[in-house]
């Protein structure tokens, strides 16, 4: 007998007709990339993904974090035959501490003796017969004793859930704007839970935030790559441009005008480097600059796509998925960034782009955005 990692991907992309072994094979790709060198043999049995692997702990936990897996579990693969079958459906109801179990039989072996349903039975009366708490429920079953019946048998009763989503790399790509804070990271996770390609870019106000405060971004795309493999992230000089937005322009403006150029930068380094889209942690009406009304205003000075995957959400959900996927810790750590040093007391709340692109006309916009963009540092 030996044990082995079953995979099943999310069912969405069964719906991909043609375009399925497109998304199979990226997601094969980026299974491999993860488990690295402890993976010895892939074999793909319809539709199922068994791999054997070194260490199956420390696999399932990586594969945990691949975008597109729907569900792991760790099968025994025995022999094909009755006796086998029903002393290690008995042994696999060890691992559940639940009380009432359903016995579920797939069988891809068609020489197998018995339907699906005589097997299940069979495997069902067994355990009652040498187990003293369980009970069968057919409806409502604490756990299920999966009996998988080919070549040879698979039998697994402990599941474990994948983040689903579509194979990262299959969908486009993004450029992140990846703030110090708790929602940009989100807002990422989500996007490349969808399969799209992350980039990040931090906008950095030296001296005003620190090297503390770039080290920490750095930290929150280092947690991003667990589940994504590498990241680019641009590192961006924003204090000349602040300066300029301060010294010239009203002070309930700044925020506004400050957020169309990270915009603008964002899109300029994101059509630099073949990027479709930009992506940002905003959340209708967290803050001033997050009414509609400041949306639309940075969005007029975009030209691609701007994604906002936390627009409908509460805070309190953000903070739950930060924790979730184990960026709140970092996002929390109190080092200023470049926004809240250069905040308002009474921002403008409905600011109109007619209004705002007249206010911003003092400033050299064009030599301002390609300065800072030619000295954007890349971090990988
Ligand atoms: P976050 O928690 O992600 O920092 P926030 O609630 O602090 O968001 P804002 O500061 O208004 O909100 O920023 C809104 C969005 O703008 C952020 O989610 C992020 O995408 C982007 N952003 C803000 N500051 C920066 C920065 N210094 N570098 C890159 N992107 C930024
Ligand atoms: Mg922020």
């Amino acid at each position: 007998m030996r044990k082995l990692l079953l995979v099943k991907y999310a069912p969405e992309i069964f719906l991909k007709g043609l375009n399925k072994g497109k998304f199979e094979k990226k997601l094969k790709e980026n299974i491999k990339n993860v488990l690295g060198d402890s993976v010895y043999n892939f074999v793909v049995d319809q539709g199922r993904w068994f791999i054997e692997c070194d260490n199956l702990e420390s696999g399932v936990e990586k594969l945990k974090r691949v975008c597109g897996i729907s569900e792991i579990c760790i099968v025994d693969e025995i022999d094909s035959d009755m006796e086998s079958i029903k002393k290690q459906a008995l042994k696999s109801t060890f691992e559940n501490h639940g009380k009432t179990f359903k016995v579920i039989t797939k069988r891809a072996n068609k020489s197998f003796p018995g339907t699906s349903m005589d097997v299940s039975r069979e495997v069902g009366a067994y355990i009652l017969q040498h187990t003293e708490k369980l009970a069968v429920d057919v409806k409502n079953p604490d756990f299920f004793v999966n009996i998988e019946i080919r070549e040879k048998t698979y039998v697994y009763s402990k599941r474990i859930k994948g983040i689903g989503g579509m194979p990262y790399g299959t969908n486009g790509s993004t450029m992140l704007m990846l703030s110090g804070g708790i929602d940009s990271p989100v807002a990422g996770y989500m996007m490349a839970r969808r399969g799209v390609k992350l980039n990040c870019v931090y906008f950095h106000s030296h001296p005003y935030t620190s090297e503390r405060a770039k080290e920490k971004v750095k930290e929150l795309a280092n947690i991003l790559k667990k589940y994504t493999g590498s990241i680019e992230l641009y590192v961006v000089p924003f204090t000349k441009i602040q300066m300029s937005i301060i010294e010239n322009c009203r002070e309930d403006e700044l925020t506004i005008i400050m957020r169309r150029f990270m915009m603008r930068i964002s899109c300029d380094l994101a059509c630099k480097h073949n990027i479709n889209s930009v992506t940002t942690g905003e959340s209708i009406g967290q803050v001033a600059s997050q009414t509609m009304e400041g949306l639309v205003v940075s969005n007029d000075v975009a030209d691609r796509p701007v994604f906002r995957p936390l627009i409908a959400m509460d805070k309190v959900d953000i903070m739950d998925v930060a924790r979730q996927i184990g960026t709140y810790e970092t996002s929390i750590l109190p080092y200023e960034d470049c926004c809240t040093i250069f905040v308002p007391k009474h921002p403008k709340i409905k600011p109109r782009v007619e209004e705002i692109r007249k206010a911003e006309s003092v400033l050299d916009i064009d030599a301002l955005v390609k300065e800072s963009v030619e000295n954007t540092e890349v971090f990988n």
